[in-house]
C-alpha cells in the first residue's frame, strides 16, 4: 500500500481565528487561555479534516502563533539577552522577539526576520554565541502530538532539524569574530536526543524532521555535521522521516542517502528532474521514499495523471510498501480552502486546488497507486483528467497582441537615454532636493478608516464618487502632514491600495483574485496573492490618477509609485504553464506604459518596487544567472522609457546584497532604498566594497515593529552610514512603507527622521 502524508498545514484558520486572536491578545483584548483556545480550535479543525480526506500522515508541531524557527528559538531557550529581564511573561518574551515591544518601560526592537529560502514567508533569525547555552524549556513537538491525540488524531510530529536550525542562525553580538553557529552543534544535539526520545516516549511512531538547507549548495560542506547529527538521533527518535523541500538534492544526494534515517522527502514539484538519481541512490537502503508530488506552493490543480506516472516508477523500482505520496512542502504557502471562495467561476474554480483539497489529492493519488477499485477514487480521477483538459484547453488561448509585443522587445529599450552621472545633474536642477533629502517608502498607515471605505465599496454601500473624494481627503492629509514635518520628496501615501500587488492584478488583465485565500508572511501578517491564468496586459492608466491629484495639491515634487514586474511576478501565484521569464516581460511592459504616462502628467520621480527580486533567486546557485538576466531585464524595461529629468527609485526590503551586487547595479535606479536599520549596515560595507555608483536611501529605523526611534538612534545611524557612503549619494528614508504602523508612531518617528537630516546638513 502507498500511504499519503501533508508536510505542514496553514496556521490561520478557514476564518482566520488564529490572526485575529493573536493580534486581539497583542491589543490587550483576549487573555492567554483566549489565545491558546483559539489556536487549538483551528489546530483541531486542521487535523481533523486532513484527517477526514483519508491522509495518512498528518503533521503536527509545525503550527505556530508567529514563526515555527522562532518556536524552536524559545524551546531551546535560545533568547537574546536583550528581552530577558524585564518580569515578562515566556509568550509575551515570545513575542517581543518576533516584533519588538515598547510598553510600560520595556523598550527592545523585534530580531532580524529573513525569508524562509525563496518563498515570502519570513522567520525570525536565531541568534547563538559561543555562550549560547541549549536548555529544552518546552516540548512543543510533544506538547501537540498528545493534543492532537486528545482529539482522536494520530500525527507525525515535525520539527525543524538540528543542521538546519544552526545553518539558518546567525552570530549573536557577543559572538567572538569568525565565529560559526553550526559550531554549536555537539552542544544541540543533546536537546533533540531529549525531545525526540520524549516524542518516541509519547508513542509517536514517525517524525518528520525538516533539513532544507539540504538542498542548498552549502549543504555539500556538512556533510560530517549531518552524519554526526542523524547517527547520534536516530537510535533513540522515532523513525525520521529527513525532508527536504524547494529544490533539488544534486550531488549532496551521495551523503543524504548514506544517513541512518527511515524515510527521505524530495520535492518533485520544483525538481521533477530528480527521481531517477535519488530511486538509484536509495534503492539499495530501506530508506522509504517520500514524493512532493502535489506542490505546497501553487495553487493549480496536480494532474493525476502526471502524478502517478512518477509514483509508479517509484514503485517499480522501491515497491509500494516504501513509497509514499506526499505535498512537495508544507501548505504553509497555500490558502486553507477553495470552499471559502465564492465569486470565482466555476471554471475558475476547477482549476485551482488549496490546503484542504491538496489533502485530498494526495490521498487520491496514492490510493490510485495502491490499486483501488474504490468508486470515489474512480470518480476522483475522472473529474481531475477532466479538470485538466479544461485547463490545458483555455492555456492554449493566448493573446497574440501581448506575445508579439514581448517578442519584439530590443536591447536599447533596457537603458536610459543618459548614464548615471549625467542624469545625476539633470535631476537635481529638476527637482531641486536639498542635501540628504528625506523620503518615504510609499504607503502611510492604512488605518481602520481607509479599510472601511474599501469595505463599503465593495458591499456598494458608498458610490465610487463617494469613495474617490474620500481617498483624495486621505492624500491630502498625508501631503499635508508630509510639508508640516518638512519631508522633501513626498508621496501620496498609497490610501488606495488594499494591496502593493493585489491593486495592480486588479487593473490588469490576466489575473484572478480570490476572496478568502490568505498566505501567511511574517508573524501575523498575510496577504492575498493574485492568481496569473493568461497573458498580462494593461486596459489603461492605473495611478496616474491619484498620482497627478497628490501633485497637483503641492508644490513639493511628488514620486509616483509603482510594484515591479518581479514582485508582481513573485508575489501572484504564477501561471504554470507558460515560463516566469515571459509572465515577468508581460508585465514589464505594462508597467513601462504607466511610467511614461506619470511622466507625461508632470510627475518628476518614479518608485517601482522590486522587494522580491532577492527572493525570487533559484536555491541553486547554477539556476542563478538566467533568472537574474530576465528579472533584472524586466526591471529596466518597466523604467526605461523616460526623460533623463526623470528620477527613477527602486526599494527592496533585504540586506543579503553580497551575491547579487552586478544585478542591483545593472538595475541603474537613480536611487534606491533598501533595509539597514536591523542588518547591522553590513550591506552599505557591500557597496562601498563594490563601489555602487548610484543615490542610496538605506533605511535608517525599523518600520516592522511600533517602536519609535529616537532623534539620537537616527543620527547615530546616519553618522554610521555617512563613515562609509560619500555625501552626494544618501538619501534619508525609513527602511520600507508605513501601511502596517499607526499614525502615532509614523508622525513621532518622521519627525525624528526630519531632524536628524537636519543635523546632518549641518555637521557634513
Ligand atoms: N511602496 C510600498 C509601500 O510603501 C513598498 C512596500 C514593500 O517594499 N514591501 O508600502
Ligand atoms: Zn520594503
Amino acid at each position: 500500500m502507498v500511504a499519503s502524508s501533508v508536510l505542514g498545514f496553514p496556521r490561520i484558520g478557514a476564518n482566520r481565528e488564529v490572526k485575529k486572536a493573536v493580534e486581539a491578545y497583542w491589543a490587550g483584548k483576549i487573555s492567554v487561555d483566549d489565545l491558546t483556545k483559539a489556536a487549538a480550535d483551528v489546530k483541531k479543525a486542521s487535523w481533523t479534516s486532513i484527517k477526514e480526506r483519508g491522509v495518512d500522515f498528518i503533521p503536527s508541531g509545525e503550527f505556530s502563533l508567529y514563526d515555527h524557527v522562532l518556536d524552536h528559538s524559545a524551546a531551546f531557550n535560545v533568547i537574546p539577552k536583550r528581552y530577558v529581564g524585564h518580569g515578562l511573561s515566556p509568550i509575551d518574551v515570545y513575542f517581543a522577539m518576533g516584533r519588538g515591544r515598547q510598553a510600560d518601560g520595556v523598550d527592545v526592537p523585534a530580531s532580524e526576520m529573513k525569508k524562509w529560502f525563496d518563498s515570502n514567508y519570513h522567520f525570525v533569525v536565531p541568534e547563538v554565541s559561543e555562550q549560547t547555552e541549549f536548555k529544552l524549556n518546552f516540548n512543543k513537538a510533544v506538547e501537540e502530538f498528545k493534543e492532537a491525540k486528545a482529539v482522536g488524531v494520530s500525527t507525525r510530529p515535525v520539527v525543524l532539524g538540528p543542521v538546519s536550525f544552526l545553518v539558518l542562525s546567525k552570530a549573536s553580538k557577543e559572538a567572538s569574530a569568525g565565529f560559526q553557529p553550526i559550531s554549536l552543534l555537539p552542544k544541540l544535539l543533546p536537546i533533540y536526543k531529549t525531545l525526540l526520545a520524549d516524542l518516541k516516549a509519547a508513542g509517536a511512531e514517525w517524525v518528520q524532521i525538516d533539513e532544507p538547507i539540504l538542498v542548498l549548495d552549502t549543504a555539500s560542506a556538512l556533510e560530517k555535521q549531518y552524519a554526526t547529527a542523524y547517527e547520534a538521533l536516530s537510535p533513540i527518535a522515532p523513525k525520521i522521516m529527513l525532508t527536504t523541500y524547494f529544490s533539488r538534492l544534486d550531488s549532496n544526494l551521495s551523503f543524504i542517502a548514506k544517513l541512518p534515517v527511515a524515510g527521505l522527502h524530495i520535492d518533485l514539484d520544483r525538481a521533477p528532474g530528480q527521481l531517477d538519481e535519488v530511486l538509484a541512490a536509495v534503492k539499495p537502503t530501506s530508506i522509504v521514499l517520500s514524493l512532493g508530488l502535489v506542490s505546497g506552493r501553487n495553487i493549480w490543480k496536480a494532474d493525476f495523471a502526471a502524478a502517478i506516472k512518477l509514483g509508479q516508477k517509484a514503485i517499480d523500482s522501491l515497491g509500494a510498501d516504501r513509497v509514499i505520496v506526499a505535498t512537495s512542502s508544507s501548505l504553509l504557502h497555500t490558502p486553507v480552502t477553495l470552499a471559502s471562495e465564492k465569486k470565482l467561476t466555476a471554471e475558475q474554480k476547477d482549476w485551482f486546488s488549496f490546503a484542504l483539497e491538496k489533502s485530498a489529492e494526495v490521498a487520491v493519488i496514492a490510493a490510485a497507486l495502491s490499486g483501488s477499485q474504490d468508486a470515489a477514487v474512480t470518480a476522483a480521477l475522472e473529474a481531475n483528467k477532466t479538470s485538466i483538459a479544461k485547463r490545458r484547453e483555455f492555456e492554449s488561448t493566448s493573446d497574440d497582441t501581448v506575445r508579439k509585443r514581448v517578442a519584439a522587445i530590443t536591447p536599447d529599450q533596457l537603458e536610459r537615454k543618459s548614464p548615471f552621472a549625467v542624469r545625476k545633474e539633470i535631476q537635481a536642477k529638476h527637482l531641486n532636493l536639498p542635501k540628504f533629502p528625506t523620503t518615504t517608502i510609499g504607503s502611510f498607515p492604512q488605518t481602520k478608516e481607509i479599510r472601511q471605505a474599501r469595505a463599503k465599496l465593495g458591499k456598494g454601500e458608498i458610490t465610487t464618487e463617494e469613495y474617490d473624494k474620500f481617498i483624495e481627503k486621505e492624500i491630502e492629509t498625508v501631503v499635508r502632514f508630509q510639508e508640516k514635518t518638512g519631508l522633501d520628496l513626498l508621496v501620496h501615501g498609497e490610501p488606495e491600495r488594499n494591496d502593493m500587488v493585489q491593486y495592480f492584478g486588479e487593473q490588469l488583465n490576466g489575473f484572478v483574485f480570490t476572496q478568502n485565500a490568505w498566505v501567511q508572511s511574517y508573524g501575523s501578517r498575510y496577504v492575498r496573492p493574485p492568481i496569473i491564468v493568461s497573458d498580462v496586459s494593461r486596459p489603461g492608466p492605473m495611478t496616474v490618477r491619484w498620482s497627478s491629484y497628490a501633485q497637483s495639491i503641492t508644490k513639493k515634487p511628488m514620486k509616483g509609485m509603482l510594484t515591479g514586474p518581479v514582485t508582481i511576478l513573485n508575489w501572484s501565484f504564477p501561471r504554470a504553464d507558460v515560463s516566469r521569464e515571459l509572465q515577468s516581460k508581460q508585465l514589464a511592459l505594462a508597467l513601462r506604459d504607466e511610467v511614461v504616462d506619470l511622466e507625461k502628467a508632470g510627475i518628476s520621480a518614479i518608485q517601482v518596487d522590486e522587494p522580491a527580486i532577492r527572493e525570487g533567486l533559484p536555491l541553486r546557485r547554477s539556476d542563478w544567472d538566467a533568472y537574474l538576466k530576465w528579472a533584472v531585464d524586466s526591471f529596466k524595461l518597466s523604467t526605461a522609457g523616460v526623460t533623463d529629468q526623470l528620477q527613477t527609485h527602486s526599494h527592496f526590503c533585504y540586506s543579503d546584497f553580497d551575491d547579487i551586487f552586478p544585478s542591483i547595479q545593472r538595475l541603474d535606479a537613480d536611487v534606491i532604498s533598501i533595509e539597514a536599520s536591523k542588518s547591522d549596515m553590513k550591506l552599505l560595507n557591500t557597496f562601498k566594497q563594490y563601489g555602487y555608483s548610484n543615490q542610496i536611501g538605506p533605511g535608517v529605523y525599523d518600520i516592522h515593529s511600533p517602536r519609535v526611534p529616537g532623534d539620537q538612534e537616527i543620527k547615530d545611524r546616519l553618522a554610521a552610514m555617512l563613515a562609509i557612503l560619500p555625501d552626494s549619494l544618501l538619501f534619508v528614508n525609513p527602511d520600507c512603507g508605513l501601511k502596517t504602523r499607526g499614525w502615532t508612531e509614523t508622525e513621532a518617528s518622521l519627525v525624528n527622521l526630519v531632524n536628524a537630516a537636519k543635523w546632518a546638513r549641518q555637521t557634513y
